[in-house]
């Protein structure tokens, strides 16, 4: 940085700090402030444009144009060169402004006779609240230092509270912070919420932009990224405690916090005169900006990891934690990036939802939020840079979407959906205690996936007569080392107590693909989902395999016990699995202690492989499930949690009913019992067409069991079958469509249909 530039910053700085400092506010220290950068830059115009609305700039403050035209000039967004930099969000540097492309003569302002332009968007993290511009009458370009000393002042001027005072409410805010924002998150506790946002970290508050003392505040940055880039390394340090995706995180604020040009540019601001806070803002601010600019999913994440640790930084430096004593919303929705079970504790169950840009279903906040039934929806990226306290926002935890900010028409649809999720549960209610019986009389039996005790509670509430899967591993996904064997035991105990004596098939430990066990060696593959994962893990380390299956033994206590190995892809990886049962009960017999009353050992189906098995599989098994969830990411070959290609591919595609079709009937060949616990078992179209092809057992989300309920009661499951086979036979790729009219004709026909919709 030149020494000229350098100190005309610095002395620029010096004397708004001075002007920040007097009396006065409002529309007088605006007036001041273009006052005082006209006369440093020896420019003859500086002006203050700021957003009226989300679409409108509007003159607040201007030394050199027609003080006639302070409140009364306005532009719209993108319009004239002032509305360009606010649009693009990009500095304009112009000789010949006149013939700029974009330039508006304005009249009222007597601007033709200036010919220099330089405008600078004045935003504050990626917020653009208005324009900082001057204007020369000798024709020249601005000089790169003097656009980095108006960008220095920008800064500052966006740390002014009182710029929303000028242009009414709301409209320092950006039009991206006004805006509806839709979200696609992941479903983590169904329901449906409306509130507003209340932030667990709000923003760090800067309240000095500006240095005193240039150089105290060069060594308070210095610490500050010391201290920073300690505690990133003390993360990664703590191997055991983080997971291989957080610890990628990690690695990543690692590379950011040593960043030399991070640095460098930040020193400059400060050398500048800037605050070591507003310095680090600023480089915030502009990540920010590229951010809302970028298409590219990795960069944005990156980005968002630059985000976070610059948040941490203010942090540092201003000792701000994250309570901020901000107002306590009337339906508080917190929305966070991630949280632990211990905060969200503290917040009670005041909260009508949660939403998280990061967690996961297996979290111990997901625990919390499951046991107090608020809907919580996770992987909703970005939110919390876009979510502002107070803002109106709706969660719908059944679909895994969040609108922040609707419009009247979503919040009155939104509306209507609580309304008629409402009438529907009531009816939902109303059938709990009746079998899932067809029209042609199939009793379809209905259950329940669960995970964690306090799923447990659902069973009563949902109507299942059991729990088809309950999936071992989300009880070690949420500990920070491996249970031993008497607290599994325990658990298991309460899980079948709280189930009153009804089926649980518990599934032995999934772990590996996307479930990564914190406190395991991690595995590094190329491909996890089929990699060293579930029974393939069980197998090569059958102590962990043993231990768990002794667990659920003794939690039987001489009951009945149901077992299912997840990813069985041969034959002999089932007889291996089960002959490590065998080995546990003839140990367990020995020691004298109580055998199952009732032992029944199933396979999950999970690659096309195991549909392809001899028939003698099909029958030594004592049932079999359906995991459909994977089945269909490797029929397919579409990874499932990649919504690109997984959205491709139908359940309803014919070759998938098909394959589907034919597991059923070897299975019905061999007297064995077959169910589907995949996610589309408790989508209710799936749900009817798996019924129509033959399974007599699903399990799905509890919140599933009363839709797929009401609509199996409603349907002749021999007509539907009738439909999919005519459908296939003239060559439908998927029975989507047909089904789907046979449905809305059935609905008719039975008088259960409301605004086209099946009821
Ligand atoms: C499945 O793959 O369908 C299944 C039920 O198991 P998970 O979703 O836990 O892999
Ligand atoms: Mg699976």
């Amino acid at each position: 940085m030149p020494e000229r530039i350098e100190t005309e910053s610095r002395k620029l700085l010096g004397r708004l700090r001075r002007a920040l400092a007097e009396d006065g506010a409002g529309q007088e220290r605006l007036d001041k402030i273009v006052e005082l950068i006209a006369s440093s830059m020896r420019t003859e115009v500086c002006s203050i444009y700021l957003f009226r609305d989300e679409e409108t700039l509007e003159l607040c403050a201007t030394e050199g144009l027609k003080a006639e035209s302070v409140h009364q000039t306005r532009m719209r967004l993108g319009e004239g060169l002032v509305g360009r930099v606010a649009r693009t969000r990009r500095v304009v540097n112009t000789a010949d402004a006149p013939n700029a492309k974009g330039f508006r003569y304005m009249p009222e302002t007597g601007e033709e006779r200036y010919s220099s332009f330089c405008g600078v968007p004045v935003q504050r993290l990626g917020e653009t609240m208005g324009v900082l511009v001057v204007q020369s009458k000798e024709a020249r370009e601005f000089t790169a230092d003097e656009v980095y000393a108006l960008e220095v002042v920008a800064m500052v001027l966006a740390e002014m509270t009182e710029l929303g005072v000028f242009v009414g409410e709301g409209a320092a805010l950006s039009a991206r912070h006004q805006n509806p924002v839709l979200f696609r998150g992941s479903i983590a506790q169904e329901g449906a919420s409306a509130g507003q946002v209340y932030l667990h970290e709000p923003r760090v508050v800067v309240t000095n932009p500006i240095a005193e003392d240039p150089e105290a505040e060069m060594v308070r940055l210095r610490a500050a990224v010391d201290q920073l880039r300690m505690s990133v390394d003390e993360m990664l340090s703590d191997q055991t405690a983080v997971a291989t995706d957080q610890k990628q995180v990690f690695e990543a604020y690692r590379m950011f916090a040593n960043s030399k040009s991070w640095m460098r540019r930040m020193e400059a601001d400060v050398e500048n005169g800037l605050s070591a806070e507003a310095s680090v803002e600023k480089e915030q601010s502009l990540a920010r900006t590229r951010l809302g600019q970028s298409s590219d999913a990795y960069m944005r994440e990156r980005l968002h990891d630059l985000d976070d640790l610059s948040n941490r930084l203010l942090r540092i430096l201003t000792g701000q934690g994250g309570d901020t004593g901000a107002e306590v919303p009337e339906r508080p929705i917190l929305v966070a990036r991630n949280i632990g079970p211990g905060e969200l504790l503290e917040y009670g169950k005041t909260l009508k939802g949660i939403v998280l840009e990061e967690g996961s279903v297996g979290s111990h906040a997901t625990i919390v939020a499951r046991a107090w039934a608020i809907p919580l929806v996770i992987n909703a990226k970005g939110i919390t840079t876009e979510a502002l306290n107070g803002d109106q926002i709706l969660v719908d935890g059944e679909q895994g979407i969040v609108h922040l900010r609707p419009d009247e028409q979503v919040q009155a649809a939104f509306s209507d959906k609580i309304a008629m999720h409402t009438r529907a549960q009531e009816r939902y209610a109303s059938i709990r205690d009746l079998p899932a019986e067809t029209k042609c009389g199939r009793v379809i039996s209905l259950h329940m996936n669960a995970g964690l005790m306090a799923d447990l509670p659902s069973l009563e509430g949902s109507g299942a007569e059991g729990v088809g899967l309950f999936r071992t591993e989300l009880q070690f996904l949420i500990r920070s080392q491996m249970p031993k064997r008497a607290e599994l035991s325990a658990l298991y105990a309460r899980v079948m107590d709280a189930a009153g004596g009804r089926r649980v098939a518990f599934r032995t430990l999934d772990i590996g693909s996307d479930k990564v066990l914190p406190y395991m060696k991690p595995n590094d593959e190329p491909n996890p989902a089929m990699g060293w994962r579930a029974i393939r893990v069980g197998l090569d380390k059958p102590g962990i395999l043993r231990m768990q299956l002794q667990a659920l033994v003794r939690a039987a206590n001489g009951g009945p016990l149901t077992v299912m190995f997840p990813f069985i892809t041969l034959r002999s990886e089932f007889r291996e699995a089960k002959a490590e049962l065998d080995k546990v009960i003839a140990r367990e017999a020995r020691l004298g202690n109580p055998l199952p009353s009732k032992l029944e050992l199933g396979a999950m189906l999970e690659t096309p492989s195991l549909g392809f098995a001899a028939q003698g599989f099909f029958e030594e098994v004592d049932f079999l499930s359906v995991g459909g969830n994977d089945l269909k990411q490797f029929f397919y070959a579409a990874d499932r949690e990649n919504e690109r290609v997984r959205r491709r591919y139908d359940t309803l595609n014919v070759s998938f009913l098909s394959f589907l079709e034919q597991v059923v009937s070897r299975c019905r060949e061999a007297g064995t019992p077959i169910s589907f616990c995949g996610e589309d078992a408790g989508r209710p179209i799936e749900a009817l067409c798996l019924a129509a092809i033959g399974f007599e057992s699903l399990s799905m989300r509890p919140a599933s069991v009363g839709p797929v309920k009401h609509l199996l009661r409603q349907v002749n499951l021999e007509e539907l079958k009738v439909v999919i086979d005519e459908a296939r036979d003239n060559g439908a790729q998927s029975v989507r469509r047909a089904v789907s009219d046979f449905l809305v004709e059935n609905a008719r026909l039975n008088g259960s249909m409301s605004g086209g919709r099946i009821t």
